[in-house]
């Protein structure tokens, strides 16, 4: 289904969808009986991702969603509100992960990755947040790491780590502008096999989407403005 052929229901978007950690979070939030929006920025993997996903039997949209670029996520916002899409749950999951030093790593990487792991959620949230304060329903889930929190050492290559710290921030911030019933956490997958955590890691992608998804359907009495792994709050 394309965004034009989407009848009103409220969805989860999820960022970064097409493989790894955000496909699984569509998996999982699918089966929950939530209709997901399923983004990336390469258009062949996302339409593979999103019909992996409806062989499930899962009802899912897709859409193409690079979000280094400014303005990208409020066109997206604008076209599914005009198709009756309600977005009430928003991972902002997509990454990347360059390795170096803070003094070894080139200016374009740095930027790269600030642009991807930061200001892409910045924009998603300013495209998607102030549809949920006004129906006072949101779920936003910031998928940082244990790399961007001071509590656990600044860990991790640098530009990633400072990346993933000034996600926190930004969840920090948020979590403080929001009213009613709309929830801004982030939270730490933990080491996950995917193509960035690599085959060695100990935990499955199903296992790292666990607390994510459990964040993104938090109830109405459960926690805004905090780190969590493994449904456990960690330090910033
Ligand atoms: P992954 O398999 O490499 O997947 C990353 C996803 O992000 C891919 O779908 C990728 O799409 C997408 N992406 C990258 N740049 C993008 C952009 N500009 N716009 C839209 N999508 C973009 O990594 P993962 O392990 O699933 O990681 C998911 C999240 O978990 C990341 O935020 C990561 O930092 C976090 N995390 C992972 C681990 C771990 O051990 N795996 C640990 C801690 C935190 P393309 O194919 O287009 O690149």
């Amino acid at each position: 289904m394309g965004v034009e052929e989407a009848a009103v229901r409220r969805a989860a978007l999820v960022t970064g969808a097409s493989r790894g950690i955000g496909f699984e979070v569509c998996r999982q939030l699918g089966r929950r009986g939530l209709r997901v929006v399923v983004t990336g920025r390469d258009g062949t993997a996302v339409t593979e991702a999103a019909a992996g996903l409806r062989l499930e039997g899962l009802e899912v949209i897709e859409a193409l969603l690079d979000v280094r670029r400014e303005g990208a996520a409020a066109s997206l916002a604008t076209e599914l509100r005009a198709a009756g899409v309600r977005v009430d749950v928003l991972v902002n999951n997509a990454g990347i992960y360059p390795p170096g030093t803070l003094l070894e790593t080139p200016a374009e990487t740095f930027r790269e990755v600030m642009e991807t792991n930061f200001m892409g959620a910045v924009w998603t949230c300013r495209a998607f947040m102030p549809a949920m304060l006004e129906a006072g329903y949101g779920r936003v889930v910031n998928v940082s790491s244990g790399y961007g929190s001071f509590g656990e050492g600044l860990e991790g290559p640098a530009a990633y780590s400072l990346s993933k710290a000034a996600l926190n921030a930004l969840t920090v911030k948020l979590a403080s502008e929001a009213r009613g019933d709309v929830k801004v956490n982030a939270v730490c997958p933990g080491w996950v096999r995917t193509r960035m955590g690599g085959s060695g890691a100990r935990r499955s992608a199903q296992k790292g989407a666990e607390t994510i998804v459990w964040l993104a359907t938090l109830p109405a009495g459960g926690r805004n403005g905090g780190f969590f792994r493994d449904r456990r709050c960690i330090p910033w």
